[in-house]
C-alpha cells in the first residue's frame, strides 16, 4: 500500500479529500501529511447544507496521533465557501471538530489518558499545554451531553462535593441510575436553587423525590423549586444513622454525671457498645448493656429508637411500645 493510502486509511478520509504527500524530518522527528479537497467537488455551507460556491482556502494543522515515535501533523488547505445566507464560511473536516488543532482521534486518545492520569502528568506526557487540554476536555463534555437522552429526573439525589482540599464546594445534582444531571458551585439553597432551575418546567413537575443530606439550605431550594416537597424530600441514610448516633452520644453524656461514682468506669468502657447494632453485640456488651439501663434509662430509650430508626429503614413494621402499643422494648 503507497503511503498516501496508508495515511488516508489512518484517518479515515473519504471524498472530497484525499492525502496528497506525506513528509518526514528526521532531524525534528516530525511527519508532515499533506491533505486536499478535490479541486471540482461541490462544497455545502457548513451553517445550513446548501450547496455553495467556493471562496477561498485556509490553512490548517492538527497534530495527530504519533507515526511510531514521529510527532504527527496533518496540514491542509481548507476550501471556505460563500453561502448567500451565512456568508464565508470555512467548511468542516471530517478529522477534526470545529476550530480544533488537534484530531478527533488525537483527542480521544487524550481523554483516554485523562480517566488514568493527573492532568499534570498528561500534559508532561503528550506535551500538551494545559489550556490545550482544557480544550479538549470541554469538547468531550459538549459532546458527552448532545448524545445524552433526556435523563429520568423522577429520583434526584443531591450533595456536596469538595474540592481544592476543602476550600471550594459544587453542588451535584443527580438521579437514581447515578447520573449527574447538573454541577453548580457553592453549596447554598442559591446553588440548589440554580440546578433546579437548570431543569425544564415539565423535569421539575416530574420529580418524585430528592433525597440529600439535612442541610437546611437544599431543603429550603427545595421547597422554593419542587411541588409538594414536604412530601419528596427523602433525608439519606448515612446522614439519619450519623444524627441519632450523636443525639445517643450526647444523652449517654449527660446520663453520666448523674449515675453513681462506682458505675462511671464501666459506663465509659461502654461508650461504643451503645452506638453498635443490637445485633452485633457480643454476649459481653449485651450484658453491660443490661445491667446499665436501669441506670441509663434515657440512654437505653435512645438506643431503642436508634434501632427502631433502623428497622422503619429497612422497610419493617415497627410496634409502638409501652402505654400506646401492646410490646415492651428490650
Ligand atoms: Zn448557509
Amino acid at each position: 500500500m503507497h503511503q498516501n493510502q496508508l495515511y488516508e486509511r489512518i484517518l479515515g478520509l473519504s471524498t472530497p479529500w484525499f492525502v496528497s504527500n506525506v513528509d518526514l524530518d528526521e532531524s525534528s522527528g516530525l511527519v508532515e501529511v499533506q491533505v486536499a479537497c478535490d479541486p471540482s467537488a461541490r462544497l455545502y455551507c457548513p451553517q445550513c447544507g446548501q450547496l455553495a460556491p467556493r471562496y477561498d482556502k485556509r490553512r490548517r494543522q492538527w497534530r495527530h496521533l504519533d507515526t511510531c515515535q514521529f510527532q504527527t501533523k496533518v496540514v491542509a488547505d481548507v476550501p471556505r465557501v460563500c453561502c448567500p445566507e451565512h456568508g464565508c464560511l470555512t467548511i468542516q473536516v471530517s478529522w477534526a471538530e470545529g476550530n480544533s488543532r488537534y484530531t478527533a482521534l488525537f483527542e480521544a486518545f487524550v481523554i483516554q489518558w485523562l480517566k488514568e492520569a493527573s492532568i499534570q502528568a498528561v500534559s508532561r506526557q503528550l506535551q500538551l499545554r494545559w489550556t490545550a487540554i482544557d480544550g479538549i476536555m470541554k469538547r468531550a463534555v459538549k459532546r458527552g451531553l448532545a448524545a445524552r437522552t433526556s435523563p429520568d429526573v423522577r429520583f434526584l439525589s443531591v450533595d456536596e462535593t469538595a474540592f481544592r482540599k476543602g476550600h471550594d464546594y459544587v453542588t451535584v445534582l443527580s438521579n437514581h441510575q447515578g447520573q449527574v444531571i447538573i454541577v453548580e458551585d457553592g453549596k447554598s439553597a442559591d446553588s440548589l436553587s440554580r440546578c433546579y432551575l437548570a431543569l425544564t418546567e415539565t423535569q421539575r413537575t416530574s420529580i418524585e423525590s430528592v433525597s440529600m443530606d439535612m442541610s437546611r439550605a437544599y431543603r429550603k431550594a427545595t421547597f422554593a423549586h419542587v411541588e409538594k416537597a414536604h412530601r419528596k424530600i427523602a433525608f439519606d441514610h448515612f446522614h439519619i444513622a450519623q444524627t441519632l448516633s450523636e443525639a445517643l452520644n450526647a444523652t449517654r453524656k449527660s446520663e453520666l454525671h448523674s449515675v453513681d461514682a462506682s458505675l462511671r468506669r464501666v459506663a465509659h468502657q461502654s461508650r461504643y457498645a451503645w452506638l453498635k447494632r443490637r445485633d452485633r453485640l457480643d454476649e459481653r456488651e449485651r450484658a453491660t448493656l443490661s445491667w446499665l439501663s436501669s441506670q441509663f434509662s434515657n440512654t437505653t430509650i435512645a438506643c431503642y429508637l436508634k434501632e427502631k430508626a433502623r428497622k422503619i429503614w429497612k422497610g419493617n413494621r415497627v410496634e409502638v411500645p409501652g402505654p400506646l402499643g401492646k410490646s415492651g422494648y428490650g
